[in-house]
């Protein structure tokens, strides 16, 4: 360990010696560590296998979400490198991304930025999930804190980014048609609220909506506000009642957010799955005519 400048203390799983906690989720911690073996920055998810109670399903899940990473190659997305297995934990060796996550990159950068940047991050998300449906396969968490920002790999086109979080991915090659309400209740689609079976496919597009609105708008279309009780929540998203600020005070952003934008928005916010933009519809719309796709 000295050899790479750590302390003998430092906690080794396998080869990979952790450095640091970077990211905690509802079943998970996420860690930076070393790899000792390629001298290579990486991160591990971590899930705590003890103390489950249903630990038959949680591993079902795990081996899920490794089948679906192992599956998976696109420059977008992390990839999973190696898996370790411990009395106390199940391990995802992960390829390090360094940004941080677009949640905080929206929060730090937003009243500095302007509606192209948010188009390229836009465009990327487009590009990844058409990946993933042409594979198919859904992701049904998509969201700020699962898009990763590529520090490594700074681009004058603006930021790259890569998905992570394959925690609640399927695949779907017997059915598009699933059951399992799942994901963050902000980016649920209304088809998830009523309890009915759901194309995963369609509810991946309504998330892509809600990121999409947070680029241009800089927080969330649906938010369950001060004073307000989890039922209008949930009764605006079943309305998709969400609407525009309307001076550039209000967004804090130098330029007002462009038509096209809001009508793609709009769009893409649809109650109905069958008239939600599909993700050929959306890069034919004219807010990405002229940026390459
Ligand atoms: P959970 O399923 O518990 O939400 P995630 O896979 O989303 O777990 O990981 C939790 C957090 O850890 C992410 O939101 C992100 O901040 C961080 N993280 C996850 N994977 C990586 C990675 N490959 N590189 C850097 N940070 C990561
Ligand atoms: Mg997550």
């Amino acid at each position: 360990l000295s050899k790479f400048g750590l302390s003998n203390t430092t906690e080794l799983i396998g080869h990979y010696a952790i450095l640091e906690t970077i990211g905690t989720g509802a079943f998970s911690e996420v860690k930076l560590a070393v790899d000792l073996n390629g001298c290579r920055n990486v991160a591990i998810k971590m899930i705590s296998t003890k103390g489950i109670e249903d630990s038959e399903r949680l591993k079902t899940s795990i081996l899920r979400e490794v089948e679906i990473l192992k599956y998976i190659d696109h420059p977008n997305i992390v990839k999973l490198l190696d898996t370790v297995e411990t009395s106390t934990h199940y391990c995802l060796i992960l390829e390090y991304v360094s940004g941080g996550e677009l949640f905080d990159y929206v929060n730090d950068h937003y009243e500095n930025s302007n509606e192209d940047e948010s188009k390229r991050i836009f465009i990327q998300l487009v590009n990844i999930l058409e990946y993933l449906h042409e594979n198919n396969i859904v992701h049904r968490d998509l969201k700020l804190e699962n898009i990763l920002i590529d520090s490594s790999n700074q681009s004058s086109n603006g930021p790259i980014i890569k998905l992570t979080d394959f925690g609640l991915a399927k695949f779907i090659d017997k059915s598009p048609i699933l059951t399992a309400r799942c994901g963050s209740e902000e980016y649920a689609a209304p088809e998830l609220m009523s309890g009915k079976l759901y194309d995963g496919r369609k509810t991946d597009l309504w998330s892509l909506g809600v990121v999409l609105y947070a680029l241009l708008v800089g927080y969330l279309p649906f938010n369950l506000e001060a004073g307000q009780t989890r039922r209008q929540f949930f009764s605006r998203i079943l309305r998709a009642d969400f609407t525009f600020p309307n001076s550039e005070k209000e967004t804090g952003r130098k330029s007002m957010i462009s038509n096209e934008a809001k009508d793609l928005v709009k769009k893409i916010l649809q109650v109905n799955p069958q008239k939600r933009l599909s993700l050929s519809e959306i890069k034919n719309h004219s807010w990405l005519k002229g940026v390459a796709v």
